[in-house]
């Protein structure tokens, strides 16, 4: 049994006719960029997500990008952001001229609330919490740091469309929070496609400027801005998928669910955390073992095909040099490189093969 880590070909095939009508229909009317479908997805997707605002973008990368632009970030200021994540979350707060500052995570892999208040200074002016995974960070706890320190939080849900803290859906508690339509995220576009949604009229409309060369408005320049806009294609396609989203969501909660029974008694591997009151949407499954590269070949050697998200962390990453980091600033971070590893999960696997993964992985020596 061959079991791929996602299979994409087979996820848009149940719906394959309703794709072709949609990008026909774009074809038909030339609207590739803006028109009715991006206005269309707009409204649906903050509705799904329960904010007054959707501002969609090229990307998740521009979506953390155009919120640091528009909350004034600028050079000298300082943005927290967990030592594991993927390179955009730390990347667009050195492009916005501010410094990045690390925070190490816990053992949910998720931003350790109790390390975030040593690393704030007179400068920092906001922390970038990332639902890792699928899993949301503690954000009661870190809306407190925010509280007392008169900071903003910009979420990264790029990993977490329709992950739930305390019932309240991953994207309603910063200022901002940003989402990736990458083709394998939870919801996915067919090429590059992202989006911010926030609750605020003035920060969204200054958010659509600065996407849009500074300004909606044909002729008119405010300010100067960036090229970053969703293209009618893709938000039509997301217009199908969208419709799939909490469907393909709870079948990936059922595969997670039989993954932690059928796992939960091994000694050699260690699951994902998974907190109380907070309902994850699994957009990576992540196990930690001691022998990680051991595991790893062997289900390849059994037709399964794992990963790692990610091997090196953010703090040791070569684009950090710079910072001289050591092992010791973000020692769980460190410990966690060497032992994480992705399974497959993806909406359309089936129980057999889920089965045969626990199989194996049980089967391991
Ligand atoms: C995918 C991802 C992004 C960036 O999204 P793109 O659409 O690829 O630019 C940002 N943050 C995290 C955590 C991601 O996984």
């Amino acid at each position: 049994m061959d079991i791929p880590l996602n299979d994409l070909s087979l996820h848009h095939a149940k719906i394959k006719s309703e794709l072709n009508e949609a990008i026909e229909n774009v074809i038909e009317k030339c609207q590739f960029i803006r028109g009715p479908e991006v206005d269309q997805f707009e409204k649906s997707f903050s509705k799904l997500i329960g904010t007054n605002f959707c501002v969609s973008c090229g990307n998740g990368t521009d979506a953390i990008y155009i919120a640091l632009r528009t909350l004034g970030v600028k050079p000298g200021d300082e943005v927290i952001v967990p030592a594991c994540s993927w390179i955009a979350t730390s990347e667009t707060v050195t492009q916005s001229g501010a410094k990045v500052v690390f925070c190490d995570v816990g053992d949910d892999f998720l931003i350790d609330p109790l390390k975030i208040e040593e690393k704030i200074t007179s400068r920092t002016v906001g922390i970038i919490p990332v639902h890792l995974y699928g899993q949301m960070a503690d954000m009661a706890k870190i809306n407190e740091i925010k509280e007392r320190h008169g900071l903003w939080i910009i979420e990264d849900c790029a990993q977490a469309h329709l992950a739930t803290y305390s019932k309240k859906t991953a994207g309603t508690f910063g200022e901002f929070a940003t989402f990736s339509f990458y083709p394998g995220k939870n919801l996915g576009a067919m090429g590059d496609a992202g989006a911010l949604v926030c609750d605020d009229p003035e920060l969204a409309l200054a958010a659509a400027k600065f996407a849009r060369h500074g300004g909606i408005v044909k002729g008119t320049h405010e300010i100067e801005g960036i090229n970053s806009r969703l293209d009618g294609i893709q938000a039509a396609i997301l217009n199908v998928k969208v419709k799939y989203i909490k469907r393909w969501t709870e079948e990936r909660q059922e595969i997670a669910s039989r993954y932690i029974e059928g796992l939960s008694e091994l000694s050699h591997i260690t699951l994902p955390h998974v907190h109380q009151g907070r309902t994850p949407v699994w957009h990576l499954f992540v196990i930690r073992s001691d022998e990680r590269d051991r595991l790893a070949k062997h289900l390849k050697n059994n037709g399964i095909s794992t990963t790692i998200n990610y091997p090196v962390s953010l703090p040791f990453l070569p684009a950090y040099d710079y910072m001289d980091h050591t092992e010791a600033d973000f020692p769980k971070a460190f410990e966690i490189q060497s032992k994480i590893l992705s399974l497959p999960i993806f909406p359309e696997m089936t129980v057999e093969q889920v089965d045969f993964v626990i199989q194996t992985i049980n089967d391991f020596r």
